[in-house]
């Protein structure tokens, strides 16, 4: 029996009220908008819907990827023959005091306004971030000088093994880097930690950084945000321009005009250009500064 048949009984069984759409086309749940159809897409509301989702795959060894908003994703028009764990409807936010207690699904964006309404300072940078929590956890994700490290307490996730409440050390922070990146853990909550501030001027630090923002990145195109990590002792952005590579194309794929550390799918770009593309890139910044890129963006295939 195909594992979608073994799947689809093991739900109706199990999870009645499980939210699972088939042929999930993944260019609809990506901000690059390229990808095929996800064989079924899950939308856990609960941990123990993840824990029973995790039980199943390892079971009958089915690869499964889970993605928040899908903001640092490149996935295959080929399509995925696995599951998808699509954690956005587990998204509560609550503020107690300086702390935000936060599910994985809810958005950044979301968590930044919550705290800034309560008074809490220290997520400004975070704001203009498009993706989830759990995203931004597992990415260590950061901006204008703010990274997830610096607020973040404690995190609560699934692991092969088991449940496990982390902080400190144990969350092994690197650049773009976790131990859930590492050990394939699933990120269900965290507890944020944050300092006492004023609305008004968390506010306009939000409003200013976004403004920063607009004016530097193409935000009105498809991407998945800078494209390469930044190589030490470099900016991969300004070694893309140095090469002269703002406008180079393959297909629908583009580098940026606007910001060269920026691949975006300028018209209908498919996996395969913008695969191409960073080739393109990687094998020319190689040759003209012997420089590494490695992409920062996750490419699924
Ligand atoms: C316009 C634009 C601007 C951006 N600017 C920035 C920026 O300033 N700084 C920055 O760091 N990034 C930036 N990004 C990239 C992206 O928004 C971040 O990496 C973000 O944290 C990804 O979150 P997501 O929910 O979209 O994750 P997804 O893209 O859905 O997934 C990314 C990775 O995280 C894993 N993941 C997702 N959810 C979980 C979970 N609950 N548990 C475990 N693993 C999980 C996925 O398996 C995948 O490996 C930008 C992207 C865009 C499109």
């Amino acid at each position: 029996m195909a594992w979608v048949e073994s799947f689809d009984a093991f739900v109706r069984t199990h999870l009645p009220a499980l939210r699972v759409e088939q042929d999930a086309k993944m260019a609809h749940y990506t901000s690059f908008r390229i990808g095929g159809g996800a064989r079924r897409m899950a939308f856990p509301r609960t941990e123990e819907d993840v824990e029973r989702l995790l039980s199943f795959c390892r079971e009958h060894e089915v690869p499964c990827l889970v993605i928040g908003k899908g903001t640092n994703l490149l996935i295959s028009d080929q399509g995925l023959d696995q599951l998808v764990l699509n954690m956005l409807e587990m998204n509560a936010i609550r503020v107690e005091g300086t702390r935000v207690y936060v599910q994985a699904g809810a958005l950044l964006s979301h968590v930044a306004v919550a705290a800034q309404k309560a008074g809490c300072a220290g997520l400004a940078f975070a704001h203009g971030i498009p993706g989830s929590l759990g995203g931004a956890v597992a990415m260590n994700a950061g901006a204008y000088g703010g990274e997830m490290q610096q607020v973040v307490e404690s995190v609560t996730a699934l692991f092969p093994d088991g449940l496990r409440t982390l902080r400190g050390e144990a969350l092994r922070f690197g650049y773009r880097h976790s131990v859930f990146t590492e050990e394939k853990g699933v990120v269900l909550a965290a507890v944020l930690s944050l300092q006492k501030g004023d609305s008004t001027e968390i506010r306009a630090e939000m409003d200013d950084l976004m403004a920063r923002r607009r004016a530097s990145q193409p935000l009105e195109y498809p991407s998945a945000g800078s494209t390469f990590k930044r190589p030490e002792g470099y900016f991969a952005g300004t070694m893309i321009d140095q090469c002269g590579l703002k406008g180079a194309a393959v297909g629908g794929a583009e580098v940026s005009e606007k910001h060269a550390g920026f691949i975006i799918n300028k018209d209908h770009a498919t996996f395969e250009d913008v695969v191409t593309l960073i080739g393109v890139v990687q094998d020319t910044v190689f040759r003209e500064f012997g420089v590494e890129l490695e992409p920062e963006v996750k490419i699924i295939s």
